[in-house]
């Protein structure tokens, strides 16, 4: 199976402005030079402590940002500069859905309407068609009929997300980019949430960057995952390998830190020292270094590269050589 999406040496960088000029004094470097690929059908768990860059990430992918250097390939096309109605065009294949379904939601328009808009700003459907579709969409999310003729407010924080799904499938995308889809649900609604992305993956082909902080969660929705620390992707893996065998230091601790309902499995929680440093001036060499447990000398001179040190099992780390 081929890749939907190919991200190459992917860079977001922000100006901080300082100064009574207010002048670019320095960049955050909220991505710094990823890669990686996400198959057709696939899910791409990306994880992370939030700062890491995985949203920004996330954003640029979709175009929402400006990438600062890199390439976007989707679908087999270059999409990195793309701009106008060429952008605007291929925006149909990726959608996204927010961690804030609410924040997107217009008060003032019918849920309906709001699910129609973009079907009808770029198919053209006759009124009749139109209103069909998102009867059918409603009912693929698992909302009433009647939603059609409410507003936002009405519904739960539940019923909100399954609107705002509705809406980013309503243009029969290709891939969808979640970003903390279930973070700010109640944990009694989130696994119903997850299990409809999961179904409508199965039904619309959809491939999925799934962005969120929780492990758990991630595991349960990914076949990959990607680790993300301070802008850089330090380990990319299948689930089980990730999870079962993680190398890169940083990795290791975020998986210490998942509490285990088996008690003979029970293993030291590894606590880091210090805080995340501040993007705009990462530390030389690996940006884990300050934190890292077994950092050597190398460490702070050069950045590990990502690499494949098992089959489909990626990490940047010097302790891989
Ligand atoms: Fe730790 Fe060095 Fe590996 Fe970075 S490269 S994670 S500092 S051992
Ligand atoms: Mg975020």
């Amino acid at each position: 199976i081929g890749n939907l999406l190919e991200i190459k040496n992917l860079k977001t960088y922000y100006p901080v402005k300082g100064g009574f000029f207010k002048r670019t004094v320095g960049h955050v470097r909220a991505v710094d030079d990823i890669s990686f690929e996400i198959k057709k059908g696939e899910t791409l768990g990306l994880v992370g402590e939030s700062g890491c860059g995985k949203s920004t990430a996330g954003r640029t992918i979709l175009r929402l940002l400006k990438p600062t250097a890199g390439k976007i390939i989707f679908d087999g096309k270059d999409i990195t500069w793309l701009s106008g109605k060429s952008l605007r065009e291929i925006r149909k294949d990726m959608q996204m859905v927010f961690q804030d379904p609410y924040a997107s939601l217009n008060p003032m328009q019918m849920v309906g309407d709001i699910i129609a808009e973009p079907i009808y700003n770029f198919m053209k459907k006759n009124k009749v068609e139109l209103k069909k579709e998102v009867m059918d969409l409603l009912e693929k999310v698992g909302l009433p009929q009647d939603a059609y003729y409410k507003y936002a407010h009405e519904f739960s924080g539940g019923q909100r997300q399954r609107i705002g799904i509705a809406r980013a499938l309503a243009l029969r995308p290709k891939l969808i980019i979640a970003d903390e889809p279930v973070s700010a649900l109640d944990v009694s609604v989130q696994s119903q949430v997850l299990n409809l992305l999961k179904d409508l993956q199965e039904e619309f082909d959809l491939t999925f960057l799934f962005i969120a902080h929780d492990l758990s969660v991630v595991k349960y929705m990914s076949d990959r995952i990607g680790v993300m620390y301070l802008g850089s992707m330090v380990e990319i893996a299948e689930k089980n390998s990730l999870y079962l065998q993680p190398m890169h230091p940083y990795t290791q601790a975020l998986i210490s830190a998942i509490p285990t309902p088996d008690p003979r499995r029970k293993k030291e929680r590894i606590i880091l020292k210090g805080d995340v440093p501040s993007p705009i001036n990462p530390p030389s060499g690996c940006p884990f270094h300050p934190r890292c447990p077994v950092a050597m000398e190398e460490c702070l001179k050069s950045k590990p590269a990502l690499r494949e040190v098992k089959p489909n099992h990626r990490v940047a780390c010097h302790l891989y050589n």
